[in-house]
């Protein structure tokens, strides 16, 4: 049996706010293990933008002190008692619950993967959670065919690049926004069809010029309060707007009558509900590794941060800096 020790490294948070509130901490301790569980030894954990909607309070957090923190892929270093699906010490794993940001969690087995062998380090974190969002939103939220032109906002962000290249592989026609020269170039790269920059380009006269006037089938939207109104117009008669996040706020409450202008429907999905079943999660897991390991897309990773320096990193995300996919480091 693995040694593990008894305290560990790890991030929490007390209360909500700034980055002010997060707490680099030397001597948390190792989280016990119930039936069906699994401690794993993290080498790599994933950031996302719902790790700052926990530390600033717009999700609550289920209690206090609260280690933050959805994903990571680590070693198991030891297994609980109970259905743990096969899996065993040794194992490298990914896996998507809380408590994320330490050396140690505390993993119901269920929501853990072994990694195929095949697969570098640092890419089971970078590619899970957002890589399956993109992948279940255009799947379940809004099934997306061959040919359809559809629109990604914030194309060069973590979700938005896995959104561009998993529709491009099954031949969308994409717009894509994004805010920056830089962030429109890797977005094209990426596969999407054309991108507009939304910092000072007309979003709207551009999509429908590009679709014959018809507007997009569906508008995948995790950019949120700043675009929202932008997603209603740009949708086509009977398409979806897929409102998947909160980047630059919460959308503000809304009158479903606005609908009935193009008989459009709006759905508000999280990731978590599509996988919620071991089926569903083994299913989409193995989905998404096998485009990544079959199909080479790429899970762009844009910087690995030290976990004590995990205000740089919140920093970083919210301050629009980023493309691709921050991790942090727990050794560090
Ligand atoms: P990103 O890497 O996409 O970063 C967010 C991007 O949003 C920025 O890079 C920026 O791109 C754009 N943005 C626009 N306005 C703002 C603003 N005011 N402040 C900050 N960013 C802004 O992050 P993620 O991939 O982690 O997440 C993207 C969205 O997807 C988030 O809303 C997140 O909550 C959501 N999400 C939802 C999930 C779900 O289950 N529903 C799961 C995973 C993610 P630009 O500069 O080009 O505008």
């Amino acid at each position: 049996m693995s040694s593990v020790p008894s305290t560990m490294k790890g991030v929490i948070i007390d209360k909500t706010g700034g980055t002010e509130v997060l707490q680099y901490k030397i001597d948390l301790p190792v989280p016990a293990i119930v039936d069906g569980q699994i401690l794993v030894k993290n080498d790599y954990i994933g950031v996302n933008f719902i790790d700052t909607y926990f530390r600033t309070g717009l999700y609550p957090a289920p209690q206090f002190p609260y280690i933050l923190g959805r994903e990571a892929e680590g070693t198991i270093v030891k297994v609980g008692g109970g259905d743990v699906y096969g899996l065993k010490e040794g194992d490298r794993v990914v896996w998507g619950a809380e408590g994320a940001y330490a050396e140690y969690a505390s993993v119901p087995a269920a929501k853990a993967i072994k990694l195929p062998s095949a697969l570098p380090a640092k890419i089971g974190a970078a590619a899970f959670l957002q890589g399956l969002t993109a992948l279940t939103l255009i799947r379940e939220a809004h099934p997306v065919k061959k040919g359809d032109w559809v629109l990604v906002h914030a194309a060069a962000g973590g979700t938005g690049l896995w959104l561009v290249q998993l529709l491009r592989s099954i031949g969308a026609n994409i717009i894509g926004t994004a805010s920056t020269l830089e962030k429109v170039d890797l977005a094209l790269k990426a596969g999407a069809t054309h991108v507009i920059n939304y910092s000072h380009e007309d979003v709207k006269s551009q999509v429908f010029e590009l679709t014959d006037d018809q507007g997009v089938v569906a508008v995948f939207d995790g950019v949120g309060k700043s675009t929202f109104d932008l997603s209603l117009d740009v949708v086509a008669r009977k398409g979806s707007v897929i409102s998947f996040g909160n980047a630059s706020g919460a959308v503000p409450p809304f009158t479903i009558a606005r609908l009935a202008a193009k008989n459009a429907r709006l759905m508000r999905p999280t990731l978590f509900n599509y996988i919620a079943t071991r089926e569903e999660f083994e299913g989409y897991v193995n989905e998404l590794l096998d485009f990544v390991l079959k199909d080479g897309l790429d899970a762009r990773i844009y910087k690995v941060y030290n976990l004590s320096d995990v205000a740089s990193a919140h920093n970083d995300l919210e301050g629009r800096k980023t493309t691709g996919k921050l991790l942090l480091d727990p050794s560090k």
